[in-house]
């Protein structure tokens, strides 16, 4: 079987929400297509002194609200129809937290496994290079996504000031503290997902210092979601796994273990006293919370209907498909759509932006006060639309961001 198209999936759910707001066809229309998109291709000498071409794309899809936002992914499988279906996410995404920006997102074409530090280095610049005249502060403001670190952006954030002339932190989020990172953006993405996890816990009253927890994925969502639930909430989690494999131990698994494991023989698969489990059977196991924190299209028609948890809090991006969607719905699973659960690390960008602007560093305590109640409030407002509409989640979500993208683009006169 085929892998579904991303972007077919983002547009499907956008002509999902079109008809329960009534949206007109001709505005519905200008929301289904990416505003903008770049193309290009990077030159890069490798360490064996030849040169290698990489395929990079940035798509801004709508900046109705603001300057574009959205991270860059390094990943082999990368394509142009999953970046922009990730734009439009971020599009709803930074509309749902009531922040003043758009949504882009860019991707490169490349392993970055395979990839030695200098060669990292040259392929971070080279796609500033190419971009450059089109993102910054005012226009569109990239940050750390699949396999991107602050490193990355520290190195982008170097090129793009040394492109301009002048020192512009703002031009890029998820930067290292010493070079105008904010405080909490690190797990920010997590954390935020753990704030809409206690709603959600609260709303169908599930004591999450008794809850079994499984975490898909272990790379920046998923790692810090292992350590964030069971400190926050004391819940223990049973399962993780990582492109690798998986690790299920009814006893519980520290975050500490899993993370040493992990650093020592690159899968958390390997964790002692642990079963080895694969991703498929993990998402399938008998636990109250599954954090699918790795890449989209993992819960689909073929497994929702197998699925166990209570409650999936999706950190990464579109791991749901619509089919999928249905029957979680059908079956009462609440699902905390990827927009609304991973919108944490899109607001302290957010945060981040602010303090370059204003040359001023939050304290960790502040960050995670104002990242709570955003988070709250938009988990809130996704909760009583889809009780409004009787819709699911992902749909009340849609409805809340949609409208406000619409109002603003109104507002701006292009529609
Ligand atoms: N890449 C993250 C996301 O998908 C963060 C984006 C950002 O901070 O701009 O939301």
């Amino acid at each position: 079987m085929s892998k579904p198209n991303p972007f077919e999936i983002a547009q499907k759910q956008l002509d999902d929400c079109a008809k329960i707001l009534n949206l007109d066809a001709g505005v519905h229309e200008v929301l289904k297509h990416p505003r903008r998109e770049f193309h290009v291709s990077i030159p890069i000498r490798m360490d064996d002194g030849s040169i290698r071409v990489f395929q990079g794309f940035r798509v801004q899809y709508n900046d109705a609200l603001g300057p574009c936002k959205g991270g860059i992914r390094y990943h082999p499988d990368e394509t142009i129809d999953t970046v922009r279906a990730l734009s439009a996410w971020m599009t709803w995404k930074t509309s749902l937290l009531g922040l003043p920006l758009g949504g882009g997102k860019g991707g490169i074409i490349c392993n970055p496994k395979e990839l030695s530090t200098g060669e990292l280095e040259r392929l971070s610049r080279g796609y500033i290079d190419m971009i450059w005249q089109n993102i910054g502060p005012e226009k569109d403001v990239p940050a750390p996504d699949v396999y991107t670190t602050p490193q990355m952006m520290a190195w982008m954030m170097d090129e793009y000031s040394k492109l301009t002339g002048s020192n512009n932190f703002g031009c890029i989020t998820g930067k290292p503290l010493c070079v105008g990172g904010s405080c909490g953006r690190g797990d920010a993405t997590a954390r935020g997902g753990m704030y809409a996890l206690r709603e959600a816990a609260n709303e169908l009253n599930i004591d999450l210092s008794k809850a079994t927890v499984a975490v898909q994925g272990y790379g920046n969502a998923g790692s810090y979601a292992h350590s964030l639930v069971s400190e926050l909430f004391g819940s223990k989690v049973v399962a993780v796994s990582d492109s690798k494999g998986g690790a299920y131990n009814r006893a519980g698994i520290s975050a500490e273990e899993a993370g040493r494991v992990k650093a020592e023989t690159s899968t958390v698969a390997n964790t002692p006293g642990a079963k080895k489990i694969s991703n498929e059977q993990l998402l399938e196991l008998d636990v109250d919370i599954l954090i699918a924190a790795a890449l989209e299209n993992v819960i689909t028609r073929d497994n929702a209907g197998n699925i166990k948890a209570k409650i999936i809090v999706e950190l990464a991006n579109g791991p749901t498909t619509p089919e999928a969607d249905e029957i979680l719905f059908r079956n009462k699973v609440h699902v905390i759509p990827d927009f609304l659960a991973n919108a944490g690390g899109v607001t302290v960008s957010y945060f981040e932006m602010v303090q370059n602007t204003m040359r001023y560093c939050w304290s960790f305590d502040e960050v995670y006060q104002k990242l709570n109640e955003r988070m709250t409030a938009a988990y809130q407002g996704v909760l009583a639309a889809s009780k409004k509409y009787d819709i699911n989640m992902r749909q009340a979500a849609y409805t809340v961001a949609v409208a406000r993208v619409v109002e603003a683009m109104k507002m701006r006169g292009w529609v």
